[in-house]
């Protein structure tokens, strides 16, 4: 028996997720362990569905005449009440009020849902709509013969609302409808492509990450040699470093002790266990969410080696060997990364990092979730030995801070730049569920990227301002510490309540506290904010981020520029990042992707860019 029905290229009719319409689709691939096609409408839209959602041509009638009986929007209407839960009893009579009344909430709800034009349009895509009533949709439904007379300018809208069965109707109603369209999606598991091969490359392709690989180690040692001078001017070279000083095993001991030590902590089965988005494959992975709790036995341990004496200064001392340790580490682990990628099954390697390319895969992370039994590699790094690390090094630059100038208490701009980014990592672990919804955990591989990211580059790069404060006392006033603490506070909220409106609403989009945010629904079964903080700017959190990142750089004054080397790279880190994630989104929603973009056009910082 033939595993598959079409071939690829062939032109069939394909199911719309959810309801009875049926478009012509062309399939462009096939997945034998899911057994799903990967087909693409005419729109550009590319769904993968089950064999029992597609039809041949040839099994379908041809069109009637617009006789009344087969008007689309009869159709329509016996389409959205054979499965929409609140139509009213069939043959249930409806009063000349009622009717009246019900024909106004139609017109008003179809145009309060003018943002909500979903993916298709008829007139792209819809050249071969299904004519061949199914047997058990009903017919007959006046009213909207007579909206569709009224309204005959909405008429395009119209067609794309019984496209999503969006039939008219009360407000929460409407809302509902979405929802349960999206319901009725997910059920069905067609929600993404399946992993093909990588074409367009990122980060300047196999040269950009190569020069990346070498880049980044590069810029680690240079900022913190940097930072260890006297003058830390930007055309002030520090000289280069003898190799010998650069490596103490003992301090490799220490780093692999760490990390071992937040794996224990991870492992320990406390937390909640909570599952991630869908996979292509409609799978989810299940999540120990015990970050809160690593973190706490973290500061007791800590709290335990300063009670017995401890020198955490000894960090600062070492500091730039306990990055060169940390960047061996974090290549070996990329090095085992890269191996174990091979054997992993093609639809277990990341979208984005699947080129074929050693180099471009390497870097980029060729298999997605890479996994030791239940352990996860990428979520566990993501948030633990470098995020928790990072609220070590600071605190021991301020001890280091207090010892070598001699202070009883720690100077305000260390104090402050300990206390903001202190709650910035006591955020992202109270809120480590949310992880799950972003790129890293959703697209990007775990490669040399994530890995140096997350266990070099932030712990070692982003403790820069407590690093230059060590060296280079900086006073302020109070009125000036105020102001900055008031910048990072508007920061925090436009970052925190920007996130956790997107990642509740992903999680579960019908959240009686998401009711009064409205929602382009798009072809994938999910939808995009464009009221709330997502209908502000297309990344809000980012803004907020990049808020905070220039209240941690102030507090150490204006003498260099080397503390403010965090928010530069940061806003070009979040451009970039934005820049991508527009690409991909655009790939995975088409039409309503630029729908939203016409309705929230700036990116980051509003009215600028
Ligand atoms: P986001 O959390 O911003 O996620 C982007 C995804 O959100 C998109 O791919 C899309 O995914 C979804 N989305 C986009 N627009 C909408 C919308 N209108 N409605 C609903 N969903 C939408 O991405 P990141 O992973 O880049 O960032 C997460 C956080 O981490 C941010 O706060 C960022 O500032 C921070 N960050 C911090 C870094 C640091 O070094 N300190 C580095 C990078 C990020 P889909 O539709 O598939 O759900």
């Amino acid at each position: 028996m033939p595993s598959r029905k079409y071939a690829d290229g062939e032109v069939v009719m394909g199911r719309w997720p959810g309801s009875v319409l049926y478009y012509e689709v062309q399939v462009t691939s096939y997945d034998d362990v899911a057994h799903l096609y990967t087909v693409k409408y005419k729109d550009g839209t590319e769904l993968a569905l089950k064999e029992s959602d597609i039809r041949s041509q040839s099994s379908f009638k041809p069109r009637k005449s617009q006789s009344s009986s087969s008007s689309p929007s009869r159709r329509s209407n016996t389409r959205s009440r054979s499965r929409s839960p609140g139509r009213p009893a069939r043959g249930r009579r409806r009063s000349a009020s009622q009717s009246r009344e019900h024909k106004d909430e139609k017109k008003k709800t179809i145009q309060e849902t003018a943002l909500a034009l979903p993916v298709l349009k008829p007139s792209e895509n819809n050249t071969k709509r299904y004519n061949g009533e199914p047997e058990s949709t009903e017919k007959n439904d006046t009213s909207s013969i007579i909206l569709e007379q009224k309204l005959k300018p909405d008429l395009e809208m119209k067609h794309v609302l019984e496209q999503y069965s969006l039939r008219p109707r009360k407000d929460d109603r409407k809302k509902e409808e979405i929802y349960s369209e999206k319901k009725t999606f997910v059920a069905v598991k067609p929600v993404e492509k399946v992993p093909t091969k990588t074409k367009d490359l990122e980060f300047g392709g196999r040269i950009g990450t190569f020069m990346l690989i070498l880049f980044l180690p590069a810029t680690v040692l240079y900022l913190l040699s940097m930072c260890k001078q006297d003058d830390p001017s930007l055309l002030n070279f520090p000289p280069l470093p003898a190799l010998e000083s650069l490596w103490e095993w003992r301090v490799f001991g220490i780093i692999l002790l760490w990390f071992f030590l937040q794996a224990v902590f991870h492992l320990l089965p406390i937390g909640k266990v909570v599952e991630g988005l869908p996979l292509s494959n409609g799978r989810k992975l299940q999540y120990r969410i015990n970050g809160f709790y690593a973190f706490i036995l973290t500061a007791a341990a800590i709290g335990v080696l300063l009670y017995f004496q401890f020198e955490l200064h000894y960090l600062y001392d070492h500091f730039v060997q306990f990055a060169v340790s940390a960047a061996a580490f974090s290549l070996a682990l990329s090095i085992y990364l890269y191996i174990r990628s091979l054997k992993a099954p093609e639809e277990e390697l990341a979208p984005s990092g699947n080129s074929g390319y050693f180099i471009y895969d390497f870097f980029t992370g060729h298999e997605l979730n890479p996994r030791i039994g239940n352990f996860d590699l990428k979520f566990f790094c993501e948030l633990r030995p470098g995020l928790i690390g990072w609220v070590v090094i600071n605190l021991a630059m301020l001890l280091a801070e207090m010892k070598i100038h001699n202070l009883s208490v720690p100077s305000l701009s260390m104090i402050l730049v300990n206390s903001f980014q202190f709650l910035y990592v006591v955020d992202a672990l109270w809120f480590e569920e949310a992880v799950l919804t972003t790129m890293d955990i959703t697209h990007d591989g775990f490669g040399f990227m994530l890995a140096f990211g997350d266990l070099v580059w932030v712990p070692f790069v982003y403790s820069l301002q407590a690093f230059y404060l060590v060296g280079h006392p900086t006073t302020i006033t109070w009125p000036v510490a105020a102001a900055v603490t008031v910048l990072n506070c508007i920061g925090y909220y436009i970052f925190r309540s920007a996130n956790s409106q997107k990642n509740n609403f992903r999680r579960n989009p019908a959240d009686p506290k998401l009711a009064n945010l409205k929602f382009i629904p798009t072809a994938t079964g999910k939808g995009l904010l464009v009221t709330g903080w997502w209908g502000f700017v297309r990344h809000p959190n980012y803004l907020g981020d990049i808020i905070m990142a220039l209240a941690w750089s102030l507090p150490c004054g204006f003498n260099h520029i080397l503390p403010y080397f965090y928010v530069i790279y940061f806003i070009c880190l979040l451009v970039h990042r934005e820049a991508r994630d527009e690409h991909h989104c655009k790939q995975k929603y088409g039409l309503a992707w630029e729908r939203y973009c016409q309705r929230v056009p700036y990116r980051i910082f509003p009215y600028i860019y």
